[in-house]
């Protein structure tokens, strides 16, 4: 067995942000009738797994610790997002959330590369083709860190100051999740 058919073994995977790159922003989510996927996100992530990506969510949800919405909330948020996906098996793998505010400590709150690096372990992936996507800083600097490359998208929260940010880190800038599927893995798919 050589080295390459042992790398080629292994797979790419997505660690996608969940509000507003998946679903529309509101500021702390956290009732299901305010859930709606962001255009083209389904039939994108479906091209996703025909074409082996793994997916995985991470999302930072202080509005849990700041009393603003409770775990049962957040659960039936993810519940009514999976239901409009609808993806076909194995769909989403793993959904990671840190519950901590920006100012508390915290293991798995993004910046913080740990979930990225213990997935990539667990599920033996292929870092050089691991993409972190998301619409802010905190979501494009956990890609970084966990030495994957990260996409900036321009759907969710993210400010002009940002994006500003992303191009002098160099950091892939496109408009949605969707885009990024087509221009950066290279899938298309019919409407
Ligand atoms: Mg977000």
């Amino acid at each position: 067995m050589h080295r390459l058919a042992g790398d080629m073994a292994k797979s790419p995977a997505l660690f996608l942000d969940r509000d507003g790159n998946l679903i529309e922003d509101h500021h702390h989510t956290c009732q299901v009738d305010q859930v709606s996927l962001i255009s083209g996100v389904k039939p994108a992530l479906n091209a996703c797994l025909s074409a082996g990506y793994k997916l995985f969510i991470l999302t930072n949800q202080s509005g849990i610790n700041r009393g603003i919405f409770t775990w049962e909330q957040y659960h039936a948020c993810n519940q009514r997002m999976l239901e409009l996906l609808d993806l076909p098996a194995p769909g989403i793998l793993e959904i990671k959330a840190a519950p901590e505010k920006p100012d508390e400590p915290s293991l798995y709150r993004k910046p913080s590369p740990r979930f990225i690096l213990e997935m990539i372990e667990q599920h033996e992936l292929d870092a050089t083709r691991c993409w972190m996507v998301g619409d802010r800083i905190t979501d494009w600097d956990a890609g970084l860190n966990a030495g994957i490359k990260s996409c900036a998208v321009r759907s969710g929260a993210g400010r002009p100051e940002d994006f500003i940010y992303a191009e002098k880190m160099k950091f892939t800038i496109r408009q949605d999740f969707p885009d990024f599927v087509r221009q950066d893995l290279g899938l298309n798919w019919n409407k």
